[in-house]
């Protein structure tokens, strides 16, 4: 099961933190590395911080955007230093994420999304996550380098999947209570978005309405049953806008 915990850094600027994310991360039993247009790679000082974990290397993918990384992913944790203003779900402790992400990653992908060593992860990217979470730490001076980070969320989620072993506990979630990929949740809101305009919802073009829907929808979690059923709401609405 920890094979389909992914763990996803965006536009990391050292190549040395991409091969000691490497090295975390098999300490902790993760491989699945996915990096979003990294600045160098592959690159000898990675090989260098991996030691002996050149092996994930070797496997991680590179891809072009966050969403490409993350697509198939049920649910996407953005690790950040900072509460931002979109009202996402948010852990305030790493060993609560840590146990939501193992009972999801039972049925499918789960990614932990890290930002860039300077600024973080943009608004955006925040976005494409379905949930956030922060490593409490000094107020004064609270941001860890970015593979440290990685070591601390991927020991939360090493000894979450320990205890649910050792306890021979597994989490078996009601067949249509399973979360949706990003993919579909995306479509639904591609949808959403499409008819708030035709329908003449949206008034001010500037407004924030667009994304605070979003945001409750997120917070909501729909499962893909009832997302499906939001879906065929949103398509009888749209039946009956008049033709322009
Ligand atoms: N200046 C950036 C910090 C980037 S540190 C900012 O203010 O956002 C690089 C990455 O490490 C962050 O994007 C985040 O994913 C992770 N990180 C660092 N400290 C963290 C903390 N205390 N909690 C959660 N993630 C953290």
């Amino acid at each position: 099961m920890l094979s389909t915990i992914r763990i996803v850094l965006v536009q990391t600027f050292h190549p040395g933190n991409i091969g000691a994310t490497a090295r975390a991360m098999k300490t902790m039993g993760l491989s699945d590395l996915v990096l979003v247009n990294p600045r160098s790679f592959p690159d000898e000082e990675a090989e260098r911080l991996a030691a002996g974990a050149t092996d994930v290397l070797n496997t991680a993918r590179v891809v072009t955007s966050l969403d490409e990384a993350v697509n198939d992913c049920v649910q996407v944790v953005g690790a950040s230093a900072r509460l931002r203003s979109l009202p996402l779900p948010h852990f305030d402790e790493p060993d609560d994420m840590a146990q939501s992400v193992i009972r999801n990653a039972h049925e499918a992908p789960v990614a932990l999304v890290f930002g860039r060593e300077r600024s973080g992860l943009t608004n955006d990217e925040i976005r494409c996550c379905t949930h956030q979470v922060s490593i409490p730490a000094n107020p004064e001076y609270g941001i860890l380098n970015l593979s440290q980070a990685v070591q601390i969320l991927a020991y939360e989620v090493h000894r979450a999947w320990r205890k649910q072993a050792e306890s021979g506990f597994t989490y078996q979630r009601p067949l249509d209570a399973t979360p949706p990929s990003r993919e579909q949740f995306g479509h639904f809101q591609d949808h959403l978005a499409r008819l708030m305009q035709q329908s003449g919802f949206l008034t001010q073009p500037h407004a924030r309405t667009e994304e605070q829907l979003q945001a409750l929808f997120a917070r909501a979690q729909p499962s893909r049953k009832e997302l499906s059923l939001l879906r065929g709401l949103l398509s009888a609405f749209e039946a009956h806008l008049p033709t322009k």
